[in-house]
C-alpha cells in the first residue's frame, strides 16, 4: 500500500475517518466505497466468505469434503512425488467420492526422520503452475533435525484466510495498534509493518525481536501502548512478571494472542488478573502454518478443517477418542509442492467433544507438548507434568527458570534470580514440582545469569534428557 501523506486533522474521529485512504483497490475506475478488492485480496476474502459458511457444517460433511480433496491430492502425489509412488495404494485409483476414512487411515504415518531421509523425493516434480510461486522453507527443528518443505502461494492464501477468520471470530478492531514479539534477524530490534490484516487498513503494526532482554521488551510494550499483543506464552509470563515488579501495566491492551508454545490455564488466569485482558491461543507449525485457533466462545481450539485434516493417534496408530492424549498427525489439503499426508508432527494433543458453539470444526482440547517434554519415571512410565506453576514462581524472586531431567532420579533446575533462594524456598519449589512430576525426584539447583532459548526461539520450561 502506498504511503499516504500524513495530513494533520482536527483530531476528531470524524476527521480521521475522512482522511483515511480507501481500504483496497482505490483506483478501480473511479470507485472508492465500498472497496472493490482485486487480486490476492479478493481471492482471500472470497475464501473467508466460504469459510464463514463451512464452519457451521456438521463434522461429517466437512470430513467428506476433506477426504475427496485428499483423494485428489493422493493421485497427484503418487504421480509426481517419487516418495509417494508405492505408499498411497489404499487411497489411489478410486472413483470420485469413494475414499473412506478407514482406507485413508491405512496410509503409513510419515515421520520427521522419513522426510530427512528422502530429501527431494518428497517434493512434487510438477506443482500446478496455477498454484503460484513456490516458497522454500527450512523448519528450525528445535531438537536439531531441520526439515526442508516447499509450499505454494495457494497454500499461503489458505493460511491467510483462516488467520483472517480467526480475527473475525474474536471481533478484533483492525484500527487498533498491534505488536508482535517474534524472531527477527539478529541485527533488527524493531520492524514496522504496514497492515496487520491483509486487505484492511489497520492501526500501526510493529514487531519486536524476541531475543531482546525481557525487561527491555516490557519497556517497549509500555512505550508503544498497543491494543493487541502477540507473543509466545513464555514471553507473556516474563512481561507479566516485570509488570508486577514495576506496578505498571499496558494501558490500552484488549487481548493477547499466544502462539508456538503450550499455553497453560494458569497463565491465562495471570494475564486476566494482572492486566484484565483475555488470552487467545493458536496452534501452528512451520510445516503447515495454522492448524487450530481458539473458539471465540470457549478456551479451546478448533481445527481448521478446510485446510488440514488433523488426527490424534495412540502408540499403535489407532485414533484416540476425545479426552485421550496421543500423537498429532496432520494432512495438508492444499500443499501441492510438498504433499504432506499423515505427517507426525511430534506433538502430543487431545481432541475434545463437539463444541457448544455449534461449529462443526473439531475441538482440539489441548496440546501437551513434545516427546522430550515427557518426564520419565523410574518405573519407565512417561507422563506430561502439569507445569502450570507460575503461581509458585511469581511469589519468589525468580526471573527465569527451566527444569531438565538428567537421570531417572534427578532434575536440574536452572534459575535466574534477583537474590539466591533460601533453603526453605528451594524446598518449596522442589515439593511443588515433585507433585507435578508424580515422583520425589532429587533436585539440583543451578544459579545462572541467563537461560538461553533454542535457536527457534522456543523456550521449554521442562525437558527430559533421559532417552528411550
Ligand atoms: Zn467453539
Amino acid at each position: 500500500m502506498a504511503k499516504s501523506k500524513k495530513r494533520k486533522t482536527t483530531g476528531t474521529r470524524a476527521a480521521r475517518n475522512r482522511a483515511r485512504p480507501a481500504p483496497v483497490s482505490p483506483s478501480l475506475g473511479g470507485t472508492w466505497w465500498p472497496p472493490f478488492p482485486s487480486g490476492r485480496v479478493a481471492q482471500t476474502q472470497a475464501m473467508v466468505f466460504q469459510l464463514q459458511q463451512t464452519q457451521w457444517w456438521p463434522e461429517e460433511r466437512l470430513l467428506a469434503r476433506q477426504l475427496e480433496q485428499i483423494r485428489l491430492l493422493g493421485e497427484f502425489a503418487r504421480r509426481t512425488a517419487p516418495f509417494y509412488a508405492g505408499r498411497l495404494d489404499t487411497i489411489t485409483g478410486l472413483a470420485p467420492g469413494s475414499l473412506t476414512l478407514d482406507a485413508f487411515r491405512r496410509v503409513p504415518v510419515l515421520k520427521r526422520a522419513d522426510i530427512q531421509d528422502v530429501g527431494e523425493g518428497l517434493f512434487s516434480r510438477a506443482p500446478p503452475p496455477e498454484h503460484g510461486g513456490i516458497h522454500r522453507m527450512r523448519t528450525s527443528g528445535s531438537t536439531g533435525e531441520p526439515v526442508h518443505v516447499r509450499t505454494t502461494d495457494v497454500a499461503g492464501m489458505m493460511n491467510t484466510a483462516v488467520s483472517l477468520r480467526y480475527h473475525l471470530w474474536h471481533r478484533r478492531d483492525f484500527t487498533g495498534k498491534n505488536i508482535i514479539i517474534k524472531g527477527l534477524k539478529s541485527n533488527i530490534d524493531v520492524q514496522k509493518g504496514e497492515s496487520w490484516v491483509l486487505g484492511y487498513p489497520t492501526g500501526p503494526s510493529m514487531a519486536f525481536n524476541q531475543t531482546l532482554p525481557p525487561n527491555d521488551l516490557f519497556d517497549m510494550v509500555i512505550r508503544e501502548d498497543p491494543h493487541y499483543l502477540q507473543c509466545r506464552p513464555y514471553a507473556l509470563g516474563e512481561l507479566i512478571r516485570r509488570s508486577r515488579e514495576l506496578g505498571v501495566k499496558p494501558g490500552r491492551l484488549r487481548e493477547v494472542r499466544t502462539v508456538s508454545e503450550v499455553l497453560g490455564d494458569e497463565l491465562r488466569r495471570q494475564c486476566r488478573h494482572a492486566w484484565g485482558v483475555p488470552v487467545s491461543d493458536n496452534y501452528s507449525s512451520e510445516e503447515f502454518g495454522i492448524l487450530a485457533v481458539q473458539c471465540p466462545d470457549h478456551p479451546w481450539n478448533h481445527v481448521q478443517s478446510e485446510k488440514v485434516l488433523l488426527e490424534v493417534l495412540d502408540d499403535e496408530g489407532r485414533p484416540c477418542p476425545p479426552g485421550k492424549l496421543g500423537r498429532v498427525v496432520v494432512t495438508a489439503l492444499h500443499n501441492f509442492a510438498t504433499p504432506l499426508i499423515r505427517y507426525d508432527l511430534g506433538d502430543y494433543g487431545e481432541l475434545g467433544p463437539a463444541c457448544p458453539c455449534g461449529r462443526g470444526l473439531p475441538v482440539l482440547r489441548r496440546i501437551a507438548g513434545r516427546e522430550r517434554n515427557l518426564v520419565v519415571l523410574p518405573t519407565g512410565e512417561k507422563i506430561f507434568p502439569v507445569l502450570d506453576s507460575d503461581s509458585v514462581i511469581f511469589n519468589l524472586p525468580i526471573r527465569q527458570y527451566q527444569m531438565i531431567q538428567k537421570t531417572l532420579e534427578m532434575i536440574e533446575m536452572k534459575l535466574v534470580v534477583e537474590r539466591p533462594l533460601k533453603a526453605a524456598e528451594e524446598r518449596q519449589l522442589r515439593e511443588y514440582y515433585c507433585r507435578s512430576f508424580g515422583h520425589p525426584f532429587r533436585f539440583q539447583f543451578v544459579y545462572v545469569d541467563e537461560i538461553a532459548r533454542a535457536a527457534s526461539g522456543k523456550y521449554e520450561v521442562f525437558r527430559s534428557e533421559v532417552g528411550g
